[in-house]
């Protein structure tokens, strides 16, 4: 049999990254076809000269010039290409088996879209595409007959315990509940005077977790947990009120599945996405990922405790936003996207996130979006109207 080829959006990545040790242990199993990223040059050739890709993308047309410069010095064979339309050329192409979604943010949309189009076999990190878009491109992956994979650990972890089954309710599954587990993040015990002082360095220092700065922080203010519920919502066709969420500091229970007859399933392993991308690349088979299995003798000891709302006020916001439906996901996303950035670049405080957020949910005019075009200009708007927020907030000092 002749490997797989993969395309992996945002190749630079935490996720990419793992996903390409992955692909090195088993190169009889798959064949990179493309890799991209956004701006970090050194880095996709670095990739390049390792894995020989037909294809690499880089979003940046100017970071694309330089690349492509690099790669003729070297009298390599890989073509660049450049923005968007190099991502959907090598996420449809005709050539491209399976697509791996980790392009951060809302960005990713597009490009993941294009491979739904296409058909493919798309592994998806990008929770984001989800959660702004998640009924249309749902309705997109069953229209073209695309196989949608999770890669979250969480949903992984979930559609494991499902063995995969699809179905229009959960219910039809003999299921009551998801729960997600949450670690907590690095504020988990931080007493919640103090998070208005926190700064980006710890925020993203997660006591678990190795990952990109943006979900990082997303984890410390626990939206990440709340993007997952939407992002729960749209894979299983569940209500919010059937996806739970608990707090479990040690991150080695990803998810539990609670079936009518009172069975709940869980799903255990160490805190390594390297095991739900080996699980989704393979399945319904299984490779190895590089990752030791657990010893729970050694561990001793798993904790669960509900999440303090009042600690974690974006995780009540998602849950709002999802209930409300339509715009509120695109707004909620956009917000926090603008929020994080701002944060990270210290315009504004970790406490002021949950803040911008429900400013905005406030505003917004609640409406259902048909085309993905609607999608992007609410995505818009919703940035603008955040990053004025910013500019005020931040002009009048921190
Ligand atoms: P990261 O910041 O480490 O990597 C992001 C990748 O996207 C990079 O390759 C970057 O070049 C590319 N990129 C960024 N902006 C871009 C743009 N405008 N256009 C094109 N490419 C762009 O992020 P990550 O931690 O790997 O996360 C990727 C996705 O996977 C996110 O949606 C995240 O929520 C999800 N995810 C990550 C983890 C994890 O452990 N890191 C776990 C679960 C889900
Ligand atoms: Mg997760």
């Amino acid at each position: 049999m002749s490997p797989q080829a993969v395309t992996i959006l945002g190749s630079t990545g935490s996720i990419g990254k793992s996903t390409l040790d992955v692909i090195k242990q088993h190169p009889q199993r798959f064949s990179v076809f493309a890799i991209t990223a956004n701006t970090q040059v050194e880095l996709l050739l670095e990739q390049i000269t390792l894995f020989s890709p037909r294809y690499a993308v880089m979003a940046s047309t100017r970071c694309a010039e330089q690349l492509d410069k690099n790669v003729r010095e070297l009298g390599l064979e890989t073509q660049v290409l450049a923005g968007a339309d190099g991502l959907a050329t090598v996420s449809s192409h005709d050539a491209v088996d399976v697509v791996m979604a980790a392009i951060v943010g809302a960005a990713g949309l597009l490009p993941t879209l294009a491979a739904a189009k296409a058909g493919k076999k798309i592994l998806l990190a990008n929770k984001e595409a989800l959660v702004m878009a998640g009924q249309l491109f749902m309705d997109t992956v069953r229209d073209h007959d695309a196989e949608l994979l999770p890669i979250d650990s969480e949903h992984n972890a979930v559609f494991q315990c499902i063995h995969g089954s699809r179905s229009d309710s959960l219910s039809d599954l003999g299921i009551n509940k998801i729960t997600l587990t949450a670690s907590g993040g690095p504020f988990r015990q931080t007493p919640i005077a103090q998070l208005r002082d926190v700064t980006p360095e710890m925020a993203c220092a997660h006591p678990n977790w190795s990952m990109g700065r943006k979900i990082s922080v997303d984890s410390a203010s626990m939206l990440n947990k709340g993007l997952e519920l939407i992002e729960a919502c749209w894979l299983f066709s569940a209500s919010p009120e059937q996806v739970d969420t608990v707090i479990h500091p040690q991150s080695i229970v990803h998810a539990l599945v609670s079936y009518i007859d009172g069975s709940v399933l869980a799903h255990l392993g160490n805190p390594d996405m390297r095991v739900p991308i080996a699980a989704a690349m393979s399945w319904p088979k299984r490779i190895t990922s590089g990752v030791k299995s657990l010893d729970l003798v050694e561990l001793a000891q798993l904790d669960f405790s509900k999440p303090d709302l009042e600690r974690f006020p974006c995780l009540q916001l998602s849950m709002d936003a999802m209930t409300a439906g339509g715009v509120a996901t695109v707004v909620l996303n956009a917000a926090n996207e603008v929020a994080v950035e701002a944060f990270l670049q210290k315009k504004i405080r970790f406490t002021d996130i949950p803040i911008l957020l429900e400013e905005l949910l406030g505003k917004s005019v609640n409406k259902n979006l048909a085309s993905i075009g609607a999608v992007l200009e609410q995505d818009q708007l919703a940035r603008a109207a955040a990053q004025q927020w910013v500019f005020d907030r931040s002009g009048a000092g921190l």
